[in-house]
C-alpha cells in the first residue's frame, strides 16, 4: 500500500462516488493495491521467432491476450509474485510493431510507407522516434496531476485549428526534426519516464502531436520501464485495429479525443477519411476489452453542436456506458481555422449550455472532469 497525499482539486473529485467506482483499477495503482499492466504482460512468456510471419504472430498475439486477460482476473497478490519473462507478451507485440513499420499501417492513413528505411508518410516521422518535451504537466484533469508527460513529434492528423500546431504541423517542410525534438530509442524513452516517476508523477502519459506512429518506441520502452505507474494513452484514436492490438493490454487509462460526430467534419476540419466510424470503434474496443477506464475529451467548436456534439453524446450514452467525459468549452480558433467563418470563434455560452443540458438528459458522467 503508497500512502499518497491527493493534490486538493483531486481530492474532491475522487470522493465522488460514481469516480471512484468508474477509475478503481486506477486508483488501485496509485494506491500501491493493484501492478500497472504492463508489468503483468511482462511475466507472460512467448515463444516466437523474429523471422516468423506477420500472420503467425498475430495469431500469438491474439492467443497471449487471453492469456493476459485470464491472468488479470486472479487475485492481485499473486500477480506480483510472478517472474518477468526474457521474452513475453511485450517482446512480442514490439516485435509486430517492427513490422508493420515495413509498410506503415500504424493509423487508419494507412500510407504504406517503407519507415524501416527512411521513409516518411504522411505523420512525417520515419523509424525513429522524436520527443519535443517531457514534464510533470499541471493541466490536465485534476485525478491525473502531477502527470508525466511527454509530447511526440509529428501528428497523422493536419486539423486547422491545431492547439500544438508547433509539434504537430507547422515545422514541417521548415525545419529539421532534429532541430525542434531530442530522438529517443526505446531505452531512453523508458529512462524519461523513470526520471518524471522520480519527479513525482502519478502516470506517464503519452501525447503528441500524437503518440500513434511511435507505438513501436513506446511499446519498446516497457520493456525497460521498471516503476508500477499506470500507463496513459492521450490519442487522437485513429489507429487501425491491428496497432490498437498492440497497445489495449498494456495501457490503464484511456484520454481519448472523440472531435466529430460524423465523417464530413472529420474531412473538412483534420482531413481524413471516415473519422467518425472509426474512432468509435476504437472506443468501443478500449471500452468492452481494454481497461475500460476512459476520459473522453470532446472539445465543443461553434456551430458544430447538432452534427458533432450531440451524435458523439448519444453515441457515448448507448455505447460507452463506463466512460467518463471532460466536455471542453475552450476552443478558440487557431493556426488556420481563422479561414473558416463558422469556427473563427469560440463557443458561446448559450451553446456550452445546451451542450451540458443535453449530457445531463443523458445521464453521462461529466461534471467531475470538465
Ligand atoms: S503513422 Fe504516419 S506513416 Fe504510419 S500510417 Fe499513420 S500517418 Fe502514415
Amino acid at each position: 500500500m503508497v500512502f499518497r497525499v491527493f493534490r486538493p482539486e483531486a481530492v474532491s473529485v475522487w470522493k465522488n462516488e460514481e469516480i471512484f467506482k468508474r477509475f478503481s483499477k486506477y486508483r488501485g495503482i496509485l494506491d500501491g493495491k493493484l501492478l500497472a499492466r504492463y508489468l503483468v504482460a511482462k511475466s507472460v512468456k512467448c515463444d516466437f521467432n523474429l523471422s516468423d510471419p506477420v500472420e503467425k504472430l498475430e495469431s500469438l498475439l491474439k492467443e497471449k491476450s487471453l492469456e493476459f486477460n485470464k491472468l488479470l482476473n486472479k487475485d492481485s497478490n499473486n500477480l506480483k509474485n510472478r517472474v518477468v519473462q526474457e521474452i513475453n507478451y511485450i517482446t512480442l507485440a514490439e516485435t509486430i510493431a517492427i513490422k508493420y513499420l515495413q509498410a506503415c499501417m500504424f493509423c487508419e492513413r494507412q500510407c504504406k510507407a517503407n519507415r524501416m528505411s527512411g521513409e516518411k508518410g504522411f505523420c512525417l516521422i520515419s523509424k525513429d522516434s522524436y520527443v519535443s518535451s517531457a514534464f510533470l504537466h499541471m493541466g490536465e484533469e485534476p485525478l491525473l496531476i502531477p502527470s508525466g508527460t511527454i509530447f511526440f513529434q509529428g501528428c497523422n492528423f493536419g486539423c486547422v485549428f491545431c492547439q500544438n500546431y508547433d509539434i504537430s504541423q507547422a515545422w514541417k517542410g521548415k525545419k529539421k526534426i532534429e532541430d525542434v525534438a531530442q530522438k529517443v530509442n526505446t531505452l531512453q524513452l523508458a529512462s524519461i519516464t523513470e526520471k518524471l516517476v522520480d519527479k513525482g508523477a502519478i502516470n506517464v502519459n503519452y501525447v503528441g502531436g500524437d503518440p500513434i506512429p511511435n507505438i513501436h518506441t513506446i511499446v519498446g520502452s516497457l520493456k525497460f520501464q521498471k516503476s508500477n505507474i499506470c500507463q496513459l494513452w492521450n490519442s487522437n484514436f485513429f489507429l487501425t485495429d491491428k496497432s490498437l492490438s498492440l497497445i489495449i493490454d498494456f495501457m490503464d487509462f484511456w484520454l481519448p479525443d472523440f472531435k466529430y460526430g460524423n465523417n464530413e467534419c472529420g474531412k473538412k476540419y483534420s482531413g481524413i477519411d471516415n473519422y467518425f466510424d472509426v474512432v468509435a470503434r476504437n472506443h468501443k474496443r478500449i471500452h468492452d476489452e481494454g481497461s475500460g477506464e476512459i476520459c473522453i475529451r470532446h472539445l465543443v467548436m461553434p456551430n458544430h453542436i447538432e452534427c458533432c456534439t450531440k451524435p458523439i453524446l448519444d453515441y457515448v450514452a448507448k455505447e460507452l456506458p463506463k466512460a467518463v467525459m471532460n466536455i471542453m468549452g475552450q476552443y478558440r480558433p487557431q493556426y488556420k481555422a481563422f479561414n473558416y467563418e463558422e469556427i473563427n470563434r469560440s463557443p458561446t455560452s448559450e451553446e456550452m449550455h445546451e451542450v451540458k443540458m443535453y449530457a445531463q438528459k443523458l445521464g453521462i458522467v461529466f461534471e467531475p472532469l470538465s
